[in-house]
């Protein structure tokens, strides 16, 4: 497997050289909204360790990834009103991987309705910052 890159796009937004539309953060986390989302809300969740994927990612990190998945989950509930969650991450080019910072796709999902292509769109500025408004809010109300 190729070596971590400390110069990939998500690299440079944990490290603040580029924005983001941020949704919650902690010791050893960021969750910041995708620019190019599947659904409305779609967020990446992130190990602030540098870690490629799930091939190299230790327990801890993987296990607190998937709780703040969850954290991420269940404000999308509440802030789109959305009526299910898909979670998608990839490893490797192969596996579709793009961006080589492990990151878990948080999706809401509505009944009835297909997501986008991936990377399909960029989202408008205002969209995102008003998502990442409503989604800051709903997980800090859990
Ligand atoms: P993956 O590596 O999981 O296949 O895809 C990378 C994801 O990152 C895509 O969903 C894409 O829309 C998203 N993405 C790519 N560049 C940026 C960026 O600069 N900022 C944000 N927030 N998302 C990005």
């Amino acid at each position: 497997m190729p070596s971590y890159d400390p110069n990939n796009i998500f690299t440079k937004i944990l490290r603040g050289e580029l924005p983001c539309y941020k949704v919650y953060e902690d010791d050893k986390a960021l969750a910041f909204l995708d620019i190019m989302p599947r659904s409305p809300g779609h967020t990446l969740v992130l190990p602030k360790a540098p870690v490629r994927n799930i091939l190299d990612a230790s327990a801890d990190d993987l296990a607190h990834v998937m709780t703040v998945a969850q954290k991420v989950a269940k404000g999308a509930i509440k802030a789109f009103a959305a009526d299910g969650i898909t979670i998608q991450q990839f490893n490797e080019s192969a596996g579709g991987q793009v961006v080589f910072h492990l990151h878990v796709h948080v999706i809401p999902r509505k009944a009835g309705a297909p997501m986008k292509p991936p990377a399909s769109e960029k989202e408008k500025p205002d969209v995102l910052a008003e998502n990442a408004k409503k989604l800051v809010a709903a997980i800090a109300a859990d």
